[in-house]
């Protein structure tokens, strides 16, 4: 092996990296490996942003590789990778550390409620003929949606996809193709969250470079064009109880126990200021129209495609394992740390306060008339990742769970990226982001 590659995310957009030759892995170990704490204020256009505690040229911070999830990239020969925890230079936790984040919801919600979670991310991406002029997207295949055309298409790339998934110990659940042009989707079994999130990482990075060794190139980003469907990263979500699945083995709706139900309205409750964390790139708005599958109204309902949290029950029979709710307005310019962190703080709020959930919604919100909408509660998500940042700085649970550092630097960093698109019409955004994730 050449070298390790500690992978970690910043508050928005792509993956920093730092890379040491193997031999000196043992020292990265013990004392970690240096980094500027400023990368949680960059821009998708690499300009940086500040806030009272990030962003300034002083400082540095200690990045430890976490070696439990050391593993060789079977896309990238030669090379390992590791995700990381940062670490202040007198040893404490660094405020800015997402994963670290995560973590401690996860901890606290185990502490006080008991309560432990598995968690999945969906990852959608399009394939396209590499390198395209001018930062052109051309679709890899050209069969139909969901079409055993673009499987044998890409016959040979899907098949090194899922063999280096498994040399690195990912269990894949399904691949297939997608409804978009190129787009493909990777669905992996549910993890405790913050291995689901490192997994996250993983496959993309894996999804990329085996796409490389094939001359291919890979867009993650919310709208590859602006117009249609874009390519998603919903989140699934469950919680559990010494081994049983409080979604499945209530007297609820759906088999949902009263602290489901309750999680569900407290998602479904900070659900404008969440999409501040699962939507956070203007693009992201260009995906998160009606009646695209993104789920762009707050509400709720059993195998709904529309709404934004669609309650999984699994088939029966597999119920007490596999019901799970699923959250859609989440797309992979998130960093997924943060996203699950909101999702889980949303949750335990609505939890611990016993919100009664709302009523079921079935079909498409769209088409439901303003009145009878405003009558069920149902409400459009933010249609600008301006409007979505309001929410959140207004929303102090989401707040509080990321801390003050990181809520500010989230705050900042997606003022700024708004601020950065101000002149650009939609085509333009989209062109704006298509190769940044
Ligand atoms: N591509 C859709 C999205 O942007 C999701 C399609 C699906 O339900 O898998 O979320
Ligand atoms: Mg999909």
């Amino acid at each position: 092996m050449h070298g390790c590659v500690p992978g970690l995310m910043s508050t928005t957009r792509h993956l920093p990296v730092k890379t040491v030759p193997t031999a000196k892995l043992p020292s990265a170990a013990a004392w970690g490996v240096g980094m500027s704490p400023v990368f949680d204020t960059f821009l998708a256009n690499d300009s940086i942003v500040t806030t009272e505690s990030l962003g300034s040229p002083d400082g540095d911070l200690r990045l430890y590789p976490d070696l439990d999830r050391l593993v060789a990239l079977a896309g990238q020969p030669g090379w390992a990778w590791a995700p990381v925890d940062r670490i202040t230079q007198e040893g404490e936790r660094h405020p800015g550390c997402s994963r670290t984040v995560l973590r401690r919801i996860v901890t606290e919600a185990a502490e006080r409620h008991r309560i432990t979670f598995e968690a999945g991310i969906e990852i959608e991406w399009a394939v396209g003929r590499g390198p395209a002029a001018d930062g052109d997207f051309v679709p890899a295949v050209s069969g139909p949606a969901y079409g055993a055309t673009r499987q044998v298409e890409l016959s040979d790339y899907a098949a090194d996809l899922l063999a280096a998934c498994a040399a690195q110990g990912i269990e894949v659940a399904q691949l297939h193709p997608e409804y978009a042009a190129g787009q493909f989707e990777i669905s992996t079994s549910a993890l405790d969250p913050v291995a689901a999130a490192d997994v996250s990482v993983l496959v993309r990075q894996t999804i990329r470079a085996v796409a490389q060794r094939h001359g291919l190139v890979v867009s993650f980003a919310p709208a590859v064009f602006a117009e249609g469907v874009g390519n998603g990263g919903h989140l699934h979500l469950s919680a559990w109880r010494e081994g049983v699945n409080l979604h499945s083995s209530g007297k609820g709706r759906y088999g949902m126990t009263r602290e489901a139900e309750s999680f569900v309205a407290g998602v479904l409750a900070h659900l404008h200021a969440l999409t501040a964390l699962t939507a956070p790139s203007p693009a992201s708005y260009l995906r998160l129209r009606p009646s695209q599958w993104a789920g762009v109204f707050t509400a709720w309902g059993r195998e709904t495609r529309e709404a934004a949290v669609r309650i999984v029950t699994g088939t029966a029979g597999l119920t007490d394992r596999a019901a799970n709710l699923e959250l859609k307005p989440v797309d992979l310019a998130a960093n997924p740390y943060l996203a699950l962190t909101g999702l889980i703080a949303a949750g335990l709020d609505g939890l611990t306060s016993a919100m009664p959930l709302p009523r079921e919604i079935t079909g498409d919100p769209a088409l439901l008339t303003a009145d009878r909408a405003a009558a069920l509660g149902v409400r459009r998500l933010p249609t600008s990742l301006s409007q979505a940042v309001r929410a959140f700085r207004a929303d102090e649970q989401l707040r509080a769970a990321l801390g003050p550092v990181l809520a500010d630097a989230v705050v900042a960093v997606r003022f700024g990226e708004s601020d950065s698109v101000a002149d650009l019409d939609d085509e333009q955004i989209a062109a704006a982001y298509r190769w940044k994730y």
